[in-house]
């Protein structure tokens, strides 16, 4: 199967850091042009700079409707077409329920769902008129299992594993396919923190006997991103080394 994305277009948002970084450079690597969003201007053009020409950064808070369609009339006017959304931007708030402050709640559900509500309401526009898209939700397999002391964290990501297969549902018969991916403990900067007895208990506990690398998203996202995998759709793909099994 070939992988070539040469002559597409793909948006990916928390592109300036760890695994939108990595999915933005494998995009721009296999020839794809590709929307690198991030929080700050200097952010997104910084990464952009390093990935290479076929990148360009962009700016917008995806938690914000009016950035977010700010952002996509840019795309609009850049490239004239969308064919890959992914959406990959995503924060943590840790704290056990009893201590979570309402805008820890907020905020978390505001960039990881709401976020990759309106990034997809806005890319379906092209897409559907095109008749073809690919869109990807980086969730969690904490969206999964939940996890203490991450109860807003992994309500959002079961959030957007709902969305996803309610968006696969709507679309489909439009050439628009809709998946998840849902990584284990990958290294990234929302991982640094985390204690070496944790690591431990993730290499101990995984088959794969290692924490994951952005780069072990990244294929799984060029994967569900091709044209050739036009009939997998409101799926989750969990890469995470086995630890979950
Ligand atoms: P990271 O290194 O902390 O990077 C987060 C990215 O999201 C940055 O590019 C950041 O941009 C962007 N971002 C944050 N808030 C944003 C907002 N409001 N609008 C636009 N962009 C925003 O995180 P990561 O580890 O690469 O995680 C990427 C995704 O994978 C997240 O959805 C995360 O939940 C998911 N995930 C990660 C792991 C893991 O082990 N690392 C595991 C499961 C799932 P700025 O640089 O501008 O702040």
């Amino acid at each position: 199967m070939g992988m070539s994305f040469e002559g597409q277009v793909v948006v990916v948002t928390g592109a300036s850091r760890g695994i939108g970084r990595a999915i933005a450079q494998a995009f721009a690597d296999q020839g794809a042009r590709v929307a690198c969003v991030a929080t700050t201007i200097a952010g997104a053009k910084a990464a952009a700079e390093a990935i290479g020409p076929l990148a360009t950064g962009f700016a917008a808070d995806v938690s914000d409707s009016e950035q977010v369609a700010a952002l996509f009339k840019e795309l609009d006017q850049t490239y004239g077409q969308l064919d890959v959304l992914v959406n990959n931007a995503g924060i943590t708030r840790d704290t056990l329920v009893l201590r979570m402050k309402d805008e820890d709640w907020d905020r978390v559900i505001a960039v990881n769902l709401r976020g990759t509500f309106l990034c997809t309401r806005a890319a379906l526009k092209p897409m559907i008129k095109g008749r073809y898209g690919r869109v990807i939700n980086v969730t969690s397999i904490i969206g999964q299992t939940g996890a203490a002391g991450q109860a807003n964290y992994a309500a959002s990501k079961a959030g957007v594993i709902g969305f996803t297969k309610s968006v696969a549902k709507e679309w489909g018969a439009r050439g628009v396919t809709c998946n998840a991916v849902a990584p284990g403990f990958i290294e990234t900067d929302m991982t640094a923190d985390l204690g070496e007895d944790f690591r431990k208990h993730v290499t101990e506990n995984a088959p794969a006997g290692r924490l994951g690398a952005a780069t072990d998203i990244s294929n799984a996202v060029l994967f569900l991103a091709a044209k050739e995998s036009g009939y997998i759709t409101g799926q989750v793909l969990t890469v995470d080394g086995g630890l979950t099994l």
